[in-house]
């Protein structure tokens, strides 16, 4: 930490405080050349969490975004905002509990969903359609159609696939050897 007086590099602290909003802790150095004291400030770097779009462009993630999303597809339902901010708070828990700085955001779409959809179903369609960008009404018809033959609590077939290929399988040669 070089004086800003003198540049030169070695100080002693001679206070040291929490700030006022707990977020910060307040030190007051004297430079061991000139012997004038400077203020410094360590704070806590909140980590990133980077979401990586469809088009590979990343943004950080947003919980204001999502809440926005969440409060458009549940309007007149019966659920609380409190609701939705425990379904965002359990979401980003997660995500920083891999400890990793990227996450896709089709697979933050799927969690959310999956999660919506066990609070609300009408929500959940709601969201699906924006999220799954519903080209006709075909489109949510199936869903809906999916819903209703999957009631809540149960695991709805689209939910994303954790299955992994089998060594075997994945080095299986490419040939059509015409049986
Ligand atoms: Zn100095």
């Amino acid at each position: 930490m070089k004086c800003p007086y003198c540049s030169q590099p070695e100080s002693k602290v001679v206070d040291s405080r929490d700030s006022e909003t707990g977020e910060a802790i307040r030190r007051r150095r004297e430079c061991l050349s000139c012997h004038k004291r400077f203020t410094t400030y360590e704070r806590v770097e909140a980590v990133p969490l980077w979401v990586v779009k469809k088009d590979g462009r990343r943004e950080e993630f947003n919980r204001r975004k999502l809440m926005g999303g969440l409060v458009n597809a549940s309007t007149k339902r019966d659920i609380a905002s409190a609701q939705l901010e425990v379904l965002i708070d359990d979401i980003e828990n997660a995500l920083r509990s891999r400890n990793v700085t990227e996450v896709r955001s089709r697979e933050i779409g799927e969690i959310v969903m999956q999660r919506l959809r066990a609070l609300d179903e009408i929500a959940y369609v709601r969201f699906a359609s924006v999220y799954r960008s519903f080209q006709d009404v075909a489109q949510m018809r199936a869903t809906i159609e999916e819903v209703l033959a999957n009631p809540p609590g149960t695991r709805p077939p689209d939910a994303p696939r954790r299955r992994r290929k089998r060594a075997d399988e994945r080095s299986e040669p490419a040939l059509d050897i015409g049986k």
